[in-house]
Order: structure tokens, then sequence, then C-alpha cells
């Protein structure tokens, strides 16, 4: 099972002048197996709810809930959440300078899995994914997103969601800034992934283009810190049409 069940979640940052609610009550279910996008203006706090689900200290969540198959994930650590079996692409990576590739994807499996994987299965697997994802095998030797490309950083996600093997993903804005041939990478990415059994995707995106390729079940416009609207594939053609005005002019 892949359920990731989202009910009236608040959450609130910390700023000068006081807390500032973000999310004022998002419900959401991404059953099992199914992939949805959600879409939005920027500001909308699409990334807000990736990082609160994912477990970032700068959110305060101040009510509602967030399961996985059941599990309370709110109440987890962010390592839990990882072993519950969430994954997080952030919008902007961080650089882990000194740390290789090879062993950050190493450590981070045996994190999540409890034991390490077997080496010689494990390096053969690490290097077929990136051979994959268009990468060279020195790709493996370089320290974690220092000096990536933009589209360098999307194909070492993809191979992250490859071989870390979640049972949801939450992509954010993965499709941010790369040129076609990268985005055709990370899409097959995420649809390999998606052809697995019970996997679950919460794919996060301020534009249409990406769901050209990656077809999602379902389709949320998100406004200020809601749900607007919910509806299937052609929601996200409306949006391409239209864009975001009649939702913001209805938010007001
Ligand atoms: P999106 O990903 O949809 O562009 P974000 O989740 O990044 O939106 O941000 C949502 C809103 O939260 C924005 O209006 C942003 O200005 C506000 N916000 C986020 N962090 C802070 C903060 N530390 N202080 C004040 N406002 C913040
Ligand atoms: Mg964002
Ligand atoms: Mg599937």
């Amino acid at each position: 099972m892949s359920t990731l069940e989202i009910k009236d979640l608040k959450v609130s940052v910390e700023t000068e002048d006081g807390p500032k609610e973000i999310l004022k009550g998002v419900t959401l279910t991404i059953g099992d197996d199914e992939t949805h996008a959600i879409m939005g203006p920027n500001g909308s706090g699409k990334s807000t709810l990736a990082y609160s689900i994912a477990g970032h200290p700068k959110y305060t969540i101040t009510g509602g809930s967030v399961t996985l198959d059941g599990e309370d994930l709110l109440g987890m650590t962010v390592d839990q959440r990882a072993r519950a079996g969430l994954f997080l692409a952030m919008q902007y990576p961080v650089e882990v300078p000194g740390v290789s590739v090879a062993n950050f994807l190493r450590t981070a499996k045996t994190a999540i899995d409890g034991e390490a994987p077997k080496l010689r299965t494990w390096v053969k697997d690490v290097n077929a994914v990136l051979e994959k994802m268009n990468l060279d095998p020195t790709f493996s030797q370089r320290s974690v997103n220092e000096g990536f490309s933009g589209g360098e950083k999307k194909r070492h996600e993809m191979a992250q969601l490859a071989l870390l093997d979640p049972k949801v993903a939450i992509l954010d804005e993965t499709d941010s800034g790369l040129d076609i041939d990268a985005l055709k990478v990370v899409s097959e990415g995420i649809n390999t992934f998606r052809e697995r059994e019970n996997k679950g995707v919460l794919l996060i995106t301020h534009y249409t283009r990406i769901l050209r390729y990656v077809k999602p079940d379902r389709v949320h416009v998100f406004v200020d810190g809601r749900v607007a609207e919910s509806g299937g594939p052609e929601l996200a053609e409306e949006l391409e049409a239209n864009g975001y005005d009649r939702f913001l002019k209805a938010a007001v």
C-alpha cells in the first residue's frame, strides 16, 4: 500500500511579526498507486506543504494530520518518515561538500533499510541507474550537488528515487529550469518509478509542461494555502490555456 492522507493540515511559519499561517486547511488523499499533481502560483504554499510533510523544522503544524498507510507521519522524526517510505525531492537541493554521490546514496539506503545493501549488487544497481539517467559513472565520485548543473541535480534526485525505492515520492518543482532533454529524463525517472507496484507520487509544479510527459490521475489547483479545486488531467489543460486568473479572483 502507499496511501498518503492529508487532513485539514494547517501550518505556520515564524516571522518578525509573529506566526503567519501559510497552510489554511489542506485536505488531500493520494490513493494507492496514484499520481497527483499540485499546481499553483508562486507563494501559494506548495513548498510549505512538501516540507511540512517531510518534517522540516521551520514549519509549525497547528492542526490536522498526515498519515502514510495509516501511520502518523507528523509524530515522526525526519529519518523515521524516510524509513516509513516517504521521499522528498526539494526545489533547492542542498550541497554536501566532501560527501560523494556514491557514499550519500549508500548511507541513505542503509538508513532507510536498516542494513547496508550488498556491495556487489549495489554497485551494479547504482551504475545501471546512473546510466539510465544519462550520467557518467564518474558522477558517483563527485560531491553531492556541488557544482551540479540544474539538470544534474534533478537527475541525481531521480537516481535517489530509483535506488531508495520509497512508497510515496513528493517532487517539489522537480521540472523547474530544465531543458527539454533533462525534462524527458526526469519524466522517465518518475514514470519508471510509477510502474512499480504501489507507488504514490505527489508532483508539485508551477508549469503544465511536465504533465505532458507524466500523466497525473488527479490535478489540484493550490491557491493561498488551500486546494481551490480538484479534477482530472483536463484541469491542467485548462490551466495551460487560461492560467491561474480564475482561481486567484475566486480566492480574493
Ligand atoms: P510556493 O512553493 O507555492 O511558491 P511557499 O510554500 O514557498 O510557496 O511559500 C508560501 C508563502 O509563505 C509565501 O507567501 C512566502 O512568502 C511565505 N513564507 C514562507 N516562509 C516564510 C517566512 N520564514 N517568513 C515569512 N513568510 C514566509
Ligand atoms: Mg515552491
Ligand atoms: Mg504503479
